[in-house]
């Protein structure tokens, strides 16, 4: 099957028999926000949510990992094994699964990450199409993001009193292959779903205002241009407290730092990963102490030229996807709406 229905009435049903399967972890709410995590039966699963405080990517590139062990006097660590455990993610919005597309791109570069790799083999992503914007923060559309596009394996597109059901790979034709559930279409109607599909997507985007001046073809530019803005100083350098809350949230944040623990007796030892964030003063430290990037400024600078200039020249992709959680998160009101429209103004400005 590659296209056709689902009832609503019929969703916790399909859930419940995923879990029977394996390990399911999807959108929950908690307290007022919302978190992935496993989930016991459909119940749990909440649906409707605005984007969870962490994204999947814990899933792919957990916040700590052994990546293996030695002993003193050594000079090979052993390999370690990655703990896979085969996963179902629930219910990703469309902005999230372009995240670990972004994480996908960066990580598989030369030489791939062999314990990312692993685990995004183990993982069948089922995605949820939102049908309206998730708050004042969310700028999917300005990035495109507001449609699935690639990364998954099945989509639900809210169809009123049904979902539609696009399945894109052969994991996930095997986990809803044989299911009664699924109205499925035969070839020859795929192309009348297709049309549905698409005459939602273009009613939902009346619902979407988008938040950003600038074009998406002028993003880049707009960057490049504002490498030397008064701005960066002036107002993000000012007010950010250099917490590195806004690269812990988003989904395409990667580095990483490596730590090795020795055991008491200083025998053997193991060799850690941990997130890491070029929001802290350290992170751009090097031998002798000095910094490239001492200030705040140059720092906030760097985590957003990752997001709109370098992520473009390397892998010819941004690396914001939209989903608003380091505006949504920053405890010093730093937005990034607010950021990328006061550039934007300042390169067009420059133009006149
Ligand atoms: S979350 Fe806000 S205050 Fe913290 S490092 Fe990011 S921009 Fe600065
Ligand atoms: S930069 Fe902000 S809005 Fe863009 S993907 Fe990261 S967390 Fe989301």
């Amino acid at each position: 099957m590659r296209y056709g229905y689902l009832s609503k009435a019929d969703l916790p049903k399909f859930v419940d028999g995923l879990i029977k399967k394996q390990r399911v972890v999807a959108p929950i709410k908690k307290e007022n926000q919302f978190v992935f995590a496993q989930v016991e039966n459909a119940s749990q699963v909440s649906l409707d949510y605005i984007p969870t405080i962490l994204p999947p990517k814990k899933f792919f590139l957990p916040q700590h990992e052994t990546l293996g062990s030695f002993n003193m006097g050594e000079t090979k660590m052993s390999s370690t094994q990655v703990d896979v455990e085969p996963l179902i993610l629930f219910g990703l919005h469309t902005c999230d699964i372009e995240g670990i597309e972004c994480l996908d791109v960066a990580l598989n570069d030369s030489p791939p990450d062999p314990y990312f790799v692993k685990r995004k083999k183990s993982v069948i992503i089922i995605g949820y199409e939102c049908m309206k914007p998730c708050d004042e923060y969310a700028t999917c559309i300005a990035m495109d993001t507001h449609k699935p596009k690639a990364g998954y394996d099945i989509m639900l597109t809210d169809a009123g009193d049904k979902y539609i059901v696009h399945v894109n790979s052969i994991a996930g034709d095997n986990l809803i292959g044989r299911s009664s559930l699924f109205e499925k279409a035969a070839p020859d109607l795929e192309g009348k779903i297709k049309a549905e599909l698409k005459a939602l997507q273009d009613a939902k985007l009346k619902s979407f205002n988008n938040k950003l001046d600038a074009e998406y073809k002028e993003l880049r530019r707009v960057f490049k241009d504002s490498y030397s803005s008064k701005f960066w100083h002036e107002n993000v350098g000012k007010r950010c407290l250099s917490c590195g809350n806004c690269t812990a949230v988003c989904p395409t944040c990667y580095c990483f730092d490596i730590n090795d623990t020795v055991s008491l007796d200083v025998t053997k030892g193991t060799r850690d990963r941990v997130w890491d964030s070029c929001q802290l003063e350290e992170f751009a430290e090097v031998a002798g102490g000095e910094s490239f990037r001492e200030e705040r400024s140059a720092r906030q600078r760097h985590r957003y030229h990752r997001k709109f200039d370098y992520s473009v020249k390397k892998f010819n992709k941004f690396f914001c996807v939209g989903c608003g959680r380091c505006t949504r998160t920053c405890m010093a009101k730093i937005s990034l709406i607010d950021t990328v429209n006061e550039l934007t103004k300042e390169h067009r400005d420059a133009k006149k």
